[in-house]
């Protein structure tokens, strides 16, 4: 079978660290998603853990349920003895090819959809409160997409030994569409809408990042992960064939390569040979290493993240800390002072916020604003002067800010 894959694991707008976890295997034609949960660094000690371990049971031949189990009991095992880890858990739905089907094995509320002939359909259950109560008629489907608790797993990598994991044989053709993705794409947007991104985007990377840009567009409330594979052949000689991720192209792919000039006739006779050949080998070498710090640093400045200038919230343009010399500036000061934020946003901000797009920061930003709007509304509805309207209006700066949410990038 050949297969091409596109991928994205994005930290949200409102999270301050990323614990999904993405696997893309060409090697093995093996693909997965996992969502982890815990305290301190817990959920991404957990979903990296058992991504590792799924990956090492695959390439040591085992079938993906005997891989998944193998992930429970390493997140299990590298839980115990680590007080900051226990309770930790995570999601897994990986997909594997076995000849002319794929497989998916499943534990937990991430999901694998088939995109076949323009209609999707969700191949997984999840093991959620709100999915069982739905599948004994308790709740409707409507209500479960709104429901408090739908966060809430019931089964998941790292909790109890063994674990129960379900496979899905899936047949595909030439055409069929896998989309593997955490929840923070289903609770953000709705079916019929990653349907349509899916039919529409045929680069499998730009339809996993459109699908990420859609939960980001809807609030970004979660980590949202996202890897699609396309079905190119299912009857290839070679049973598993696979193009790996096509990654987003850099400068790297743009520039052309080095001119393969000789040096000029005068510099050729009045050197030494040694020393031409330590040209040859060493100005290749420069080039490499110019376009990878130019490559960082064409990141680092098309980033964007919202943090502290003084004690004012305002959006750096590149990447928090710098890298490679390339330093992050103040792209726009906003009105809100560090002052105004609870406690939560304020470390959040700290640690540098909303990395990813200007559109992301402008987002963060005026979902910090709404934050405080809503808190001096609050006050002042409580405040019990009737008349006294030049007092119940909230303090200027709070309802002046510079930036407003744009619309959503690219
Ligand atoms: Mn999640």
């Amino acid at each position: 079978m050949r297969l091409a894959s596109g991928s994205i694991s994005h930290t949200g707008l409102v999270r301050g660290n990323n614990e999904d976890a993405i696997l893309v295997d060409g090697d093995h034609a093996l693909f997965a998603v996992a969502d982890g949960v815990g305290g301190h660094r817990g959920g991404e000690v957990a979903s990296r853990t058992a991504i590792e371990a799924l990956r090492a049971g695959v390439a040591a031949g085992r079938s993906v349920q005997d891989a998944i189990t193998s992930a429970n009991e390493a997140v299990i095992e590298r839980a115990r003895g680590d007080v900051d880890l226990t309770g930790m858990g995570t999601t897994m739905t990986a997909l594997v090819v076995a000849g002319r089907q794929v497989l998916i094995g499943h534990v937990g509320d991430s999901r694998a959809y088939l995109l076949h002939d323009g209609t999707l359909r969700r191949v997984t259950d999840d093991h959620s409160l709100v999915e069982e109560l739905v599948r004994e008629g308790r709740l409707t489907p409507e209500q479960a997409e709104s429901h408090p608790q739908r966060n809430i797993v019931t089964r998941a990598l790292g909790l109890d030994e063994p674990v129960q994991v379900d496979v899905y044989p899936l047949d595909v053709v030439q055409g069929d569409r896998i989309i593997l993705c955490s929840d923070g794409l289903t609770t953000m947007v709705r079916e019929r809408d990653i349907e349509r991104i899916a039919r529409n985007e045929a680069d499998p990377q730009r339809a996993a990042e459109q699908l990420v840009d859609a939960a980001n567009s809807a609030g970004g409330e979660d980590n949202t992960s996202v890897v699609v594979i396309d079905v190119l052949e299912v009857d290839v000689a070679d049973a598993t064939e696979t193009i790996p991720v096509v990654p987003p192209p850099s400068p790297a792919r743009i520039m052309a390569p080095a001119p393969d000039v000789p040096p000029p006739s005068a510099a050729r006779d009045s050197w030494p040979k040694r020393v031409r050949n330590a040209l040859l080998l060493f100005v290749p070498l420069v080039l490499v290493l110019a376009i990878a710090v130019g490559g960082v640093g064409w990141y680092a400045r098309r980033s964007y993240y919202v943090g502290f200038a003084g004690n004012r919230v305002v959006i750096y343009k590149g990447v928090p800390g710098g890298v490679l010399g390339w330093n992050p500036t103040v792209d726009e000061t906003t009105k809100i002072a560090a002052a105004d934020l609870t406690p939560i946003d304020h470390d959040r901000v700290a640690g540098g916020a909303a990395r990813g797009s200007l559109g992301d920061a402008h987002r963060f930003v005026a979902r910090l604003q709404a934050g405080i709007d809503a808190t001096t509304t609050t006050t002042t509805t409580t405040t019990t002067r009737p008349r006294a309207t030049t007092t119940t209006r909230p303090r200027p700066r709070q309802r002046t800010a510079t930036t407003r949410p744009t619309a959503a990038p690219r």
